[in-house]
């Protein structure tokens, strides 16, 4: 049976949450890069108790059931899911690109306005042509038909409403990204605290 993790992928390939010295989440890397991380004293994986290991102890414990492992010449080793960086790495400001693409993301792939899900383009909320600029919260995606409606008006000028109001992405939404459907529920207690 495959694992539901990997569906498809190398088991190194497989997603790893990343969390800084205060427990805040980075970022999101490969296992690979995990073990590079790890093997260099970098970063401690933690178990399913979230207890912290380094390389040496991570590689003498027994892989705990279920879970992915990688043969070495010195046995199993337990691919991680969390690890937990040695310096105190900041927080980005936000873990996602501003793109088209990732603001289609975000907005569900629907006009912001009306919900169409097809012929999309991208709406300045407050318009160019009056300063708007370029940011995860003045760009929405939007039907060609309502941006046009919309020209170069504000929403309230041109009587339509947001039906939600644009912010930086979440977690869950840098998740759906990296193309894992469902975050791991180990992940869930830091994404949580991060929102
Ligand atoms: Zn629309």
């Amino acid at each position: 049976m495959t694992h539901p993790l990997l569906r498809g992928k190398d088991v190194l390939d497989v997603p790893v949450l990343v969390l800084n010295r205060g427990y805040q989440p980075v970022r999101i890397t490969s296992a690979r890069h995990a073990f590079s991380l790890l093997y260099g004293d970098r970063a401690q994986a933690l178990d399913r108790d979230y207890e912290p290991h380094d390389f040496e102890h991570w590689a003498a414990r027994d892989p705990e059931e279920g879970e992915l492992t990688i043969r070495t010449v010195r046995g199993s080793l337990e691919v991680p899911r969390l690890l937990l960086l040695r310096v105190y790495d900041r927080i980005p400001r936000t873990p996602l690109r501003l793109s088209r693409r990732n603001v289609f993301v975000r907005d569900g792939h629907q006009c912001v306005y009306c919900g169409e899900t097809s012929d999309l383009t991208i709406d300045h909320v407050l318009p160019r042509s009056r300063g708007g600029g370029s940011s995860w919260e003045n760009l929405v995606s939007c039907c060609r038909e309502c941006n046009l409606e919309k020209g170069h008006r504000t929403p309230e000028e041109a009587n339509m409403t947001l039906k939600r109001r644009p912010v930086r992405p979440n977690w869950t939404v840098v998740i759906q990204l990296t193309g894992v459907k469902d975050p791991l529920p180990d992940w869930e207690p830091f994404l949580r605290a991060a929102g």
